[in-house]
């Protein structure tokens, strides 16, 4: 089962991928944005290693992830700074003060937080968006949970259903967000937000390993 070190470990691995990657979000954030996905993610995460870094030893997951969120929604500007961070609030609570995540925690985690960002962006799947990343993940994550996968398992099949998912934003015209003025011009491009929402749940089965 995963504990609090799998809780600071994803916050490493995190930190790790969105600065080697934040030149790729910027530029996909370029296409059909305002180029700013990856410093904003860059930011946020730099952040919450600081506050990380005086976490209390006797800290449960539920409460490391909630300085998660509030760090990311003080930090972040933008519009994925509130969704990302009213994902791990979410999270947090399903998660409330529990010392160690099961499988069944896993994808209670999972399924809060893509309703938090649903609560607050109002996307649906196929609309362009991070969702396009996350619904694919909690279905996975549901189902490999039901096989009876372990928490790891589960995470994994989460993140490799997301970067299906960030794929599959490709073709697809943007209905929320910036890309939704561009029209048909957002075709042909990945959604920077679905991208950066699987190489954060990637982070997460890496730290579950
Ligand atoms: P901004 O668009 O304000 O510059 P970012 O560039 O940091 O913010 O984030 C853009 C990403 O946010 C998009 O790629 C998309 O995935 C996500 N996003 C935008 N609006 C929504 C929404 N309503 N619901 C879900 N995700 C959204
Ligand atoms: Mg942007
Ligand atoms: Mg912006």
């Amino acid at each position: 089962s995963l504990g609090i070190n799998w809780v600071t470990t994803w916050v490493a691995k995190t930190v790790d991928v969105v600065s080697t990657n934040r030149l790729r979000l910027v530029d996909l954030d370029r296409e059909i944005g305002d180029g700013d996905h990856g410093e904003n993610l860059d930011r946020g995460f730099t952040a919450v290693a600081t506050k990380f870094a005086s976490l209390p030893d006797d800290s449960t997951p539920g409460a490391a992830l909630k300085l998660v969120a509030t760090t990311l929604i003080s930090t972040v500007g933008g519009a994925s700074g509130p969704l990302l961070g009213t994902a791990y609030l979410k999270g947090a609570q399903a998660v409330g003060d529990a010392t160690e995540l099961d499988s069944d925690a896993v994808v209670a985690f999972l399924t809060a937080a893509r309703d938090g960002v649903v609560l607050r962006g109002k996307a649906e799947v196929g609309d362009k968006t991070m969702i396009d990343a996350w619904t694919p993940a909690v279905d996975a994550a549901t189902a490999a949970a039901a096989d009876g996968k372990s928490p790891v398992e589960v995470l994994r099949a989460a993140a490799d259903a997301a970067a299906q998912g960030a794929v599959a934003t490709e073709p697809l015209v943007a209905h929320k967000g910036r890309a939704s003025y561009l029209g048909d011009r957002a075709i042909g491009h990945r959604d920077p937000g679905a991208e950066s929402s699987s190489l954060i749940l990637a982070a997460a089965a890496d730290a579950a390993d």
